[in-house]
């Protein structure tokens, strides 16, 4: 029996618009504030101020930032350590990647190792060493035969070659703490608002109550809550297969064995591609008119173009159903795939990296198809842990223009068809990548 976390989901009624209105500029200062710790406290310099943190919060409390932007003090607090967590989360991950790059280094002896991996478990002596400052070494390295300073140096190197600035996604939401942050009163949630003691008042569709950390995320009209939930999880009886899954734009999950879920998948998103574009179209039409108008001094006939046809409100309350409807259209795919299957492993390909030098697709058409592949696989991995089946992701290499059925490479036809010159295999694309998945795995493990 393992254990596994799980969001669950509450949702608003529909929301007046002064509400909607509070939300959205407390959604903005929110981010404002994550940003502005991101930038002071992620670099080498604040790595001693980040557990347990009391420095940070205090440092923020002291700039005036609150003060300026009229941020009530439960969000702007944990606007803090939500950046906080992120940014601790960031040095553990690079934590993983030097101590990978330790591993596979061909000049590092095993003594080299042995000092890496403890310096990087230390994380003061870590941070010492990176800001140049004196420190007590470890028992354990005291008297390793090794070249401390030229190990030194290469953490040093490594660490600044690798840090990166954390990306600010766009942020459409907050958290929300109980008591100070929420409560509840005649059965309807009240949140801290923008002046003391004035909640806002959000009317649910169901009768849960929480009492912790919630995250909000802002729709249109509406909110959905998300809390964490950790539950048991285990395999369903009778789950013993093993199955290979190509994942794709046409059809979203293609087998080895043949079976296909989430057939013709593109048919929405390209539907939904079309649309965005002739309405991208219209808009960029009406912007130029309306611009037209500004420049001959028609400021009233401008006001009117944009006033009736730029609006955001409709266009983007339209492009969230169609997203809604794309991932239930996914959700349901997957779970009819693990209810006929019944797998208690899945083997799938890492993602395609598509680093700086890639070519990396700008069409709308390929940037919607990403980002559902994402998503399938997001859900994928949610549904794993859920069920505590064996997720197995392999290099994509070799699953691409190779043949299944013979190993040459052949090529693939515009139609999405792949086709072997060699031994004449012909089959969809997207299953002779299912069956090189299973392939490569087979090989791989004996
Ligand atoms: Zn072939």
């Amino acid at each position: 029996m393992t254990m596994y976390t799980k969001s669950i989901r509450q949702y608003s009624q529909k929301l007046p618009p002064d509400t909607m209105e509070f939300l959205r500029w407390l959604a903005g200062v929110y981010a404002k504030v994550k940003k502005t710790t991101y930038e002071r406290y992620s670099g080498i310099g604040s790595l001693g101020k980040l557990t347990p943190g009391y420095t940070v919060l205090n440092e923020m409390r002291a700039s005036g930032m609150r003060q300026e932007l009229g941020m009530p003090v439960v969000y702007f607090e944990l606007a803090i350590l939500d950046a906080l967590a992120a940014i601790k989360s960031r040095w553990g991950v690079l934590r993983d990647t030097l101590k990978r790059l330790a591993a596979f280094h061909e000049g590092f002896t095993r003594e080299d190792r042995t000092y890496i991996y403890t310096i990087l478990k230390w994380g003061s002596v870590y941070a010492a060493i990176l800001q140049g400052k004196p420190y007590e070494e470890p028992k354990l390295v005291k008297d390793l035969p090794v070249d401390k300073h030229r190990l030194n140096n290469w953490l040093r190197r490594q660490t600044r070659k690798r840090l990166g600035k954390i990306q600010v996604t766009r942020e459409n939401g907050f958290t929300v703490s109980p008591k100070a942050g929420y409560s509840y009163k005649n059965g309807i949630m009240r949140i801290a608002g923008q002046k003391p003691r004035k909640r806002v008042e959000i009317p649910l569709r169901d009768e849960r109550r929480f009492n912790r950390q919630l995250h909000v995320e802002l729709k249109e009209d509406y909110i959905i809550l998300t809390a964490p939930v950790t539950k048991e999880s285990s395999l369903p009886e009778g789950w013993t297969n093993e199955i290979y899954v190509h994942i794709g734009n046409v059809d979203a999950l293609t087998l080895s064995n043949g079976h296909v879920y989430g057939e013709r998948l593109n048919k929405l998103t390209d539907a939904e591609t079309e649309r965005l574009d002739r309405k991208n179209r219209l808009r960029s039409q009406h912007r130029d008119a309306a611009r037209e108008a500004q420049t001959k001094g028609l400021v009233d006939k401008a006001a009117a173009i944009s006033a009736n046809n730029l609006g955001m409100m409709k266009y983007r309350r339209q492009k969230e159903r169609n997203r809604a409807r794309t991932e239930g259209f996914i959700n349901a795919a997957l779970n009819r795939m693990l209810s006929e299957e019944k797998p208690c492993r899945i083997v799938i390909t890492h993602p395609v990296k598509v680093g700086k030098g890639g070519n990396l697709a700008k069409s709308a058409q390929r940037k919607l198809a990403r980002s559902f592949r994402g998503f399938i696989r997001d859900r994928l991995q949610e549904k794993c842990e859920e069920y505590s089946i064996e997720l197995v992701r392999i290099a994509s290499k070799g699953t691409g223009l190779v043949c299944s059925a013979c190993g040459e490479v052949g090529c693939t036809t515009a139609g999405g068809r792949f086709r072997c010159e060699h031994c004449g295999y012909e089959a969809a694309a997207s299953l002779n990548g299912a069956r090189n998945i299973e392939r490569k795995y087979r090989s791989e493990h004996g």
